[in-house]
């Protein structure tokens, strides 16, 4: 994929712009030669992400929130929808803003799309899934899931995919190009410093170094399949830019699927921790497997994942550091 040709003079709008993955993606459509408006409010957003973009003539930076009507004089080519908190421990604190961010701002973003023409890229996530049936374990894109609504992740997972639906409803009736991505597990440099409160993986590097038990719920046989930031960047990419994947919907993640406690020792030994693992109730509606089947963002986008999980946390790791 030649990012810099599909990239080169084109007006970008990615909504979530000073998010973890947003900031990177701003970076590589400016590399690319690309004009980047980054629009976000701060809700799990950093202006440090995008500082190093401040001066540049091509990044623009707009303080708002997407849930909100908003008028762009812009001609945009791309708009990318990344905007929403995403971290389990925000979904008691701000289900209300989640729910806005999923659906209306879903919403005004693909009007901005429509308005101009745009293509649309939407970042949908693995919870769409739920709780899977580990019958469908690898999960393909053509499982429906076993989500409750009104559980405690409810207000992200239906949100969640009732963007999707928004998404194959404008481009029903009004025929934009669209294509949506299904996240798993990221980490990396710039994973939110608060995520230290709720997300397994920071959370446990943050407990090892500073000699505090690590804090597995359940017996920490649940799994997760933990992405690389680098990789899921270049699926993003090539999801927005390669004309094969109009339309799709599409997993991005690592399809190495690991324990819980798996992570905990690993993260244990690789930080030299005398931590002990400590067992803790597993919270409601805890998916139990989350792996993803791969095979259309190999066929489509010619994309797999690269770093392994060693690797990767000895970057985020040094990072932390
Ligand atoms: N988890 C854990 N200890 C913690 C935080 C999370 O064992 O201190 C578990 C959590 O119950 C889940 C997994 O780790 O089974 C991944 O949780 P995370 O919050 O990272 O994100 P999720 O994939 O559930 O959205």
């Amino acid at each position: 994929m030649d990012l810099k040709k599909f990239a080169q003079d084109k007006e970008i709008l990615i909504t979530g712009g000073a998010g973890f993955l947003g900031s990177y993606l701003c970076e590589a459509f400016i590399e690319a030669s690309a004009k980047v408006t980054c629009l976000d409010n701060f809700a799990s957003g950093l202006a440090s992400n995008v500082d190093s973009l401040k001066d540049n003539k091509n990044f623009t930076f707009v303080e708002h929130d997407i849930s909100k009507p908003i008028y762009f004089e812009n001609k945009f080519d791309l708009v990318m929808h990344m905007a929403s908190r995403a971290s389990p421990f925000e979904f008691d604190k701000y289900p209300i803003q989640i729910l806005k961010a999923n659906t209306l701002g879903i919403w005004v973003a693909l009007g901005i799309a429509k308005k101009h023409g745009a293509r649309f890229v939407y970042t949908s996530t693995s919870e769409v899934y739920g709780n899977p049936d580990p019958k469908f374990v690898p999960t393909p894109e053509t499982y429906n899931g076993n989500v409750n609504p009104i559980g405690p992740r409810g207000c992200y997972d239906e949100s969640k995919r009732a963007g999707e639906a928004f998404v194959v409803a404008y481009r029903h009736q009004h025929g934009i190009d669209t294509r949506m991505a299904r996240i798993f597990n990221t980490y990396g440099p710039r994973m939110r410093a608060d995520d230290i409160y709720g997300r397994a993986l920071p959370r446990f590097i943050d407990q090892a170094q500073k000699g505090e038990d690590i804090t597995v719920f359940g017996d920490g046989s649940q799994t997760r399949s933990f992405t690389y930031v680098t990789d899921q960047v270049e699926g993003l990419l090539r999801l927005a830019a390669m004309d094969e994947a109009a339309g799709a919907v599409i997993n991005i993640g690592n399809n190495k699927e690991t324990s819980i406690l798996e992570l905990a020792e690993m993260i244990k030994k690789l930080t030299n921790s005398t931590s002990k693992i400590t067992f803790h109730p597993l919270p409601e509606d805890d998916p139990l497997r989350r792996c993803p089947d791969i095979s259309r963002a190999k066929k489509i986008l010619d994309w797999t994942p690269k770093v392994p999980l060693e690797e990767g946390l000895k970057g985020i790791i040094e990072w932390f550091r």
